[in-house]
């Protein structure tokens, strides 16, 4: 594994994010649903910088902070290379993906490289599949790691929406939607299997161009997934503020869905899927497990 400099300093960038390097106690999150399609959620920090408007994870039980302060604090599991190593036999014929409850790749990986590590240990486990999830193009600092998994690894990228002015507003602090795109052609043009996740389902302003750029960027597949709002919400009402309530109507979602079909022609390309980012634990599993089915 990669040796890792300590103690670190929290570069300048960071200055007002408040890091909690943490020893965490596990890292492998079995997932119980059958028609889960991963075995194990693996999250090698608790928090996110990215701290979209939407994220239901500010509510976690396991939060550090009211969910006021989200995306205000990340906690880096300093110990999750070596406990994933330690429980690598619980990986035989696994999947894994990465991540459920934060982005593998927001900011601070750029200095703690605890998801590359991780990932150095999942190469070494050659009977498990992963799957890794991330808005920011930092992904590609692993490439040619990633690569080096073959076909037993794909990695998702949520783009949703086509209009980077709504992410500025929804996803202030996550990378922009041009260098979204940029990273999945990237990643496609190395080899690498990547999913598109309009996820959550924002305000779209040209469907039919939005699929198109979609299956331009060599893509092998999408899926889309709605909202999911937590308790009297206050994401619901920016979205009546801007008018987009509709994002909460299965008929746009349907809307969105069919324009992918439309240029994703197999109907497994284009699937239902998680309400967000950090994947739910119960209602998308149905539709999860296509990430790793084999596409063109
Ligand atoms: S939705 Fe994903 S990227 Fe955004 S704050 Fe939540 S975990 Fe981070």
């Amino acid at each position: 594994m990669t040796p890792l400099p300590w103690p670190l300093d929290p570069p300048p960038l960071f200055k007002d994010l408040l890091v909690e390097p943490e020893e965490a106690r596990s890292i492998l999150r079995p997932q119980k649903d059958e028609r889960y399609g991963f075995g194990f959620a693996l999250s090698p920090y608790r928090g996110c910088a990215h701290g979209c408007r939407y994220c239901y994870v500010r509510e976690y039980p396991n939060a550090l902070h009211p969910p006021e302060d989200w995306g205000g604090w990340v906690a880096p599991k300093l110990n999750a290379p070596e406990l994933l190593w330690s429980q690598r036999h619980r990986l035989h014929n696994a999947r894994v993906f990465m991540a459920s409850a934060t982005d593998p790749y927001q900011p601070l990986e750029r200095q703690y490289r605890l998801s590359r590590r991780c990932l150095e240990v999942l190469l070494l486990c050659p009977t498990t599949e992963v799957i890794v999830h991330t808005r920011s193009p930092l992904v590609l600092q692993d490439l040619e790691l990633l690569r080096a998994f073959g076909d037993r690894l794909s990695v998702g990228l949520s783009i949703p929406t086509d209009d980077d002015t709504v992410r500025q507003i929804v996803e202030p602090h996550a990378p922009p939607i041009p260098s979204r795109w940029a990273a999945v052609e990237r990643l496609a043009a190395a080899g690498i299997q990547v999913t598109i996740g309009v996820a959550p389902l924002l305000a779209v302003h040209d469907p039919p161009a939005f699929a198109r750029r979609a299956k331009a960027s060599g893509a092998s597949g999408a899926w889309v997934g709605g909202l999911r709002l937590l308790k009297q919400d206050p994401f619901y009402k920016m979205l009546a503020d801007h008018g987009w309530l509709k994002v909460l109507d299965p008929d746009y979602a349907e809307t969105i869905r069919s324009a992918f079909r439309r240029v994703f022609p197999s109907r497994k390309r284009v699937r239902e899927g998680p309400a967000s980012c950090p994947v739910p634990q119960a209602m998308v599993m149905a539709t999860q497990p296509g990430l790793f089915d084999r596409v063109g």
